[in-house]
């Protein structure tokens, strides 16, 4: 038993040696969803750590922000439940609260928001992948809406429909369609806006 044991450390510890070469990083590159340089910034702090927040007064970052994320594509991949956690601690950090944020805010291009569902007990953070909105009502509501990633000022919009039908992947990536209205349907709408690179002032242009 004691020689089986033996040769099995022995046949893992060239394993980890073999894979010591290798960056995991390019491991994680070829069957994950993120590039190189992506998982640089997801892993520059621990999971509990917010991320900094791209703002429009910086040039750069109003670059991305005007960027369209792409949907997940390998659900098995764990630097996903790495980054999900990364952008809810960015969220639900004290210095950066809001009531839902997208993952191109953090300067990730891909499908991942977080909304506050204020139409559930106790307010829960949730978090969706690949999320589209399906149909929206012709009726719209007044909101007053401020953004993360734009300091100092909120409006309100009058382009928000009242409710919207939402296809996305849950937090287990499990496929769901959705009715959400209210002001929960404003959030989704507004987060689902910048995965296609669009922010909340350009719906007030729509209306002038
Ligand atoms: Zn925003």
């Amino acid at each position: 038993m004691i020689k089986k044991c033996l040769l099995t450390s022995t046949a893992l510890l060239s394993m980890l040696a073999l894979l010591s070469f290798v960056n995991p990083s390019t491991i994680n590159n070829l069957i994950g969803n993120f590039s190189h340089q992506e998982l640089q910034l997801i892993y520059d702090g621990a999971k509990e750590d917010p991320m900094r927040i791209l703002s429009i007064t910086n040039s750069i970052d109003s670059i991305v922000l005007r960027k369209k994320a792409r949907d997940i594509l390998n659900t098995k991949d764990t630097n996903l439940n790495y980054l999900a956690e990364r952008l809810y601690a960015t969220v639900t950090d004290s210095s950066s609260m809001g009531v839902g944020i997208a993952a191109p805010q953090v300067g990730l291009l891909v499908n991942l928001i977080w909304v506050q569902r204020f139409d559930k007990e106790g307010f829960p953070f949730e978090a969706y992948w690949n999320s589209k909105i399906l149909q929206q009502t012709a009726r719209k509501q007044d909101c007053l809406e401020g953004c993360l990633s734009i300091p100092n000022r909120s409006d309100t919009t009058h382009t928000r429909s009242y409710a919207i039908m939402i296809e996305y992947l849950d937090a287990q990536f499990e496929k769901k369609i959705e009715l959400v209205e209210g002001f929960t349907a404003v959030i989704f709408q507004h987060e689902i806006d910048h995965l296609n690179g669009i922010l909340y002032l350009d719906h007030l242009r729509e209306e002038q």
